[in-house]
Order: structure tokens, then sequence, then C-alpha cells
């Protein structure tokens, strides 16, 4: 947690004053700062270990978003993201949010899920009632393979089997082992269980082992995250709060009843929690898998979050599986995501869980708000001017006044950039040497 997470007019103020800023409030130190992000946080050399095939590194925007209360606690919340707005999209809204008091969490235990495919099983029903049986068993052999983490409280939990197709042409079962996996995020950890198991019970269903690997659909380790908006926290200029919240609850019925609005819908959630996924050095195509699979859990394509109105209030929840780990992985070796997680200062992978979702509820509150009110482009296009200005080859302060100019003229683009520019540097010399 941070001791504060509100710097008005943070966004003004320049990079080496928000670092000096961020270091007060959350104890991080300006050298690690320094160290960790200057020159994108890793050589070549480094990604070389990584990696195969390494020519270099590829950088990223990291910023962070502020405002941000989860479960009582301030945390300035790192982000890596090249999409502009996002940043900004979850500060504003977790400063809505947290005039309703922010956000609140419901985190599982981090369980995650082995699968150890069977095949050519002779007698599927048998060989359910044979795995049943030998649960113990086959429980202390998974224990065995992962004595770290077992000294660290985690370790196996249960056994589910399944039959998968039909039982007499496709001799198919699966063989899940539930894995507490403490602050891993745990991959590794469960596919060494599925490993260690496989030939076991494929002894006892007599039959052939097949693929042995974790599942990304891990939905025994779902965060849930809610919040509660009072109406005039969303009011704009041309709208009241309670019209905001009926724009809103009207934009979450379209994503429940439409699959192709729930897909934006949901890219919108993944904007803010795939930023701090990769803040944390965490495993983002892993966070992805899982939480497609799980909007699709019913047969039809949902959304991850929900808004509704109570009363004055607008609320909204979102659940989702969420498998990030503060240990393993590349964690240890990026000095970025270090020090990502030296200024969250959580305590476990799970309140990490609860802040990625926070911040995933947040970008998708300042997604359909927009929606409801001005339009998306507005607030979009005057962060993509900035970077359309900067394709056109200004720099410093240009960079802000060629981004208006083009948004005034309502025509963003590299050649409208390149044209205010020349007004700008006062002659069309220099135009056509930015076009060079
Ligand atoms: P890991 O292999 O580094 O294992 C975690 C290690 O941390 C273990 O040795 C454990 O004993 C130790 N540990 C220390 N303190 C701990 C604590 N408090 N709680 C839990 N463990 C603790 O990492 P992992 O989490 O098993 O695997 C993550 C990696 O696997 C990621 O890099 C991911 O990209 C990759 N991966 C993902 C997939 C997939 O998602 N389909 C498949 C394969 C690999």
């Amino acid at each position: 947690m941070a001791r504060n997470s509100r710097f008005p007019g943070f966004y003004k103020i320049s990079v080496d004053e928000r670092r000096a800023l961020v270091c007060d409030a959350t104890g991080a130190d300006p050298k690690e700062i320094e160290r960790a992000l200057d020159g994108g946080g890793i050589d070549a050399d480094t990604a070389d270990k990584f990696v195969e095939n390494v020519l270099g590194t590829y950088a990223l925007p990291y910023g962070v978003a502020l405002n941000v209360r989860v479960d009582g606690h301030d945390h300035v919340v790192p982000m890596v993201v090249e999409e502009p707005s996002v940043v900004a999209a979850a500060s504003n809204a977790a400063k809505m949010v947290r005039l309703g008091g922010g956000f609140t969490s419901d985190v599982d235990p981090p369980h995650m899920i082995s699968q150890i495919q069977l095949i050519d099983v002779p007698d599927v029903p048998r060989a359910i009632d044979a795995i049943e049986a030998r649960a113990p068993e086959i429980l202390s052999r998974a224990d065995e393979a992962i004595p770290g983490l077992v000294a660290r409280g985690g370790g196996a939990r249960g056994i589910e089997v399944r039959a998968l197709g039909d039982a007499k042409t496709d001799r198919m079962m699966v063989v899940h082992i539930i894995i507490d996996c403490r602050d891993a995020m745990g991959a590794n950890l469960v596919n060494t269980v599925a490993e260690a198991c496989a030939v076991r019970l494929a002894e006892i269903a007599n039959a052939k082992v097949g693929l042995r690997i974790l599942t990304n659909l891990c939905d025994k380790r779902l965060v849930r995250v809610k919040c509660r908006v009072p109406g005039e926290a969303l009011a704009t200029e041309d709208m009241d709060g309670d019209e905001v919240i009926d724009g809103i609850v009207n934009a979450s019925r379209f994503a429940e009843l439409d699959p192709y609005r729930a897909a934006t819908h949901n890219k919108g959630v993944m904007n803010g929690i795939d930023a701090v996924v990769l803040a944390t050095g965490n495993d983002w195509r892993a966070v992805e898998a899982g939480a497609h699979a799980y909007a699709a859990r019913s047969g039809q394509y949902s959304p991850l979050s929900i808004w509704r109105r109570d009363g004055k209030d607008l609320v909204g929840t979102l659940e989702l599986p969420l498998a990030l780990g503060t240990v393993g992985g590349t964690l240890r070796v990026h000095p970025a995501a270090r020090l990502s997680l030296r200024m969250l200062n959580v305590e476990n992978a799970g309140q990490l869980a609860a802040i990625a979702a926070a911040i995933g509820l947040a970008n998708n509150l300042a997604a359909v708000r927009a929606l409801a009110t001005d339009g998306i482009q507005r607030g979009h296009m005057a962060q993509h001017a900035r970077s359309v200005a900067l394709a056109a080859g200004a720099e410093g302060d240009l960079v802000q006044r060629v981004a208006h100019m083009i948004v005034e003229a309502r025509d963003i683009t590299v050649d409208a950039a390149k044209r205010a520019l020349a007004v700008l540097v006062g002659s069309s010399d220099n135009a056509s040497a930015i076009d060079d």
C-alpha cells in the first residue's frame, strides 16, 4: 500500500518530479526507479537469458494509476501499456470510485488445476471409481513432487475426475489435481505435479498417459471486486448523474445480451488488468486465456463486469480468474517487475490480484461512462493526437500545441500535424525539413 495515491496535477509535472512524489508515497528508492526503468529495465544480455534468438529489447511506457483505494488501502498502481488514455482513464475512474469508499475485493485461495489426460481407457466408469478411491495416494505423490511449495504452506488439495466424450468411442478421461500455489502463478509447479502423477494414474485406470499440463481456466482462483459510485460523481457538463447511471446500466445490458459488444466491453476491462499484469512481470497470455474462457463459460460469451443502479448510486462488480504471482517466473530477474511489487507493497498474490481487478473495473467504468455520455472518441483522440504530433516530428512543448491544433481542426493525421508544426515553427522551409 501507499501513504497516499492522490496527487492533483501529477500529469503536469516532470518525470523526475513524479518519481520523487511516488517514492515519497510508496517508500521506493529513487535510485531503484532509475535503475529499473531507465533504458527499459533490461539490456540485451539479460534479455538473452530470458528467451531465444535475442536481438535486443523493446520498451513500453511505464505509468502509474492514481487515486486507487482497495479494501481501505491506497495504492499507486504501476501500469505498462502502449495505448494512450488507459492510465488516465483508470486514475479518473478510481477518483470517482473513491468518492463511494473505493473498491472492495473477495479473492479465492490460489488454487490451480493440473490436468492429466488419460486415453485408451477400457472402462471409463470403473477407472473414475478406482482413481477416486486412491485420491489420498495421488495427493501425497503430488506433494512429494513440490516439497518447496509444501514447506511454504501450499500443496495438493483435492482430485476431480471426469469422463470426456463418449466412454465407448472416445475412451478418454481427465484427472484434475487441485494445487494451492500460495504466492506463485503456479504453471511450472502444476505442470511438475501433472508429470509426477500421470504414470500412476494411467496404471490405476489401465490406460495410456495423454497430455499433462495446467489449465489456464483457473476457475477456482477467482477474484471479485465491487465498487459503488455516487451518481453526482458521474455527472458531465451535459448529463446529470441519474442520466449517466441509466446510460451505464444500458451499456452493461447491451454487453450481457450481445457477445459482439461483450468482447469490446471485456477488452476495456483487460486494458487495465493487462497493464498491471505486465508491470508486475506476470504472464498476460495466461491471464487473457483464463479471462475469455471464463467469459464464455455459460456457452454465450458474456461481460466479466456488470453495472446496476442502487438508489442514487451506480454499483459495479467484476469477477474473473486471475493467476498472478508475487514470486517465481520472471519476477526475480526483471528489475521493473521487482520495482512494481515494491511500490505496491502487497503481502501476497491475492492482494495483487485484487488490485489488478480493481484497475480493470476502473478502466471499464471509464469506457462505459464515456460511451454513455460524450462517446469514446473525444477523450481518446486528444491523447491519440499527442502520438500523432510526435510521429510528425514535434518535440517538447510543441507536442501539446500541435496536438491541440489538430484536435481543434478535427483532422488527427500525421499530415495535418506536420502542417500545424510548420505553422508553429514559422516557416515552410522547416515544414519540408520535417517531411524529410
Ligand atoms: P516457478 O517455476 O518459478 O515456481 C515458483 C517457485 O517459487 C517455486 O520453486 C516455489 O517453491 C517458490 N516459492 C517461494 N516462495 C513462495 C511462495 N510464497 N508461494 C509459492 N511459491 C513460492 O513459477 P510458477 O509460478 O510455477 O510458474 C510461472 C511461470 O510459468 C510463468 O513464467 C509462466 O509464464 C510460465 N508458464 C505458463 C504456462 C501457461 O500459463 N500455460 C505454461 C508453462 C509455463
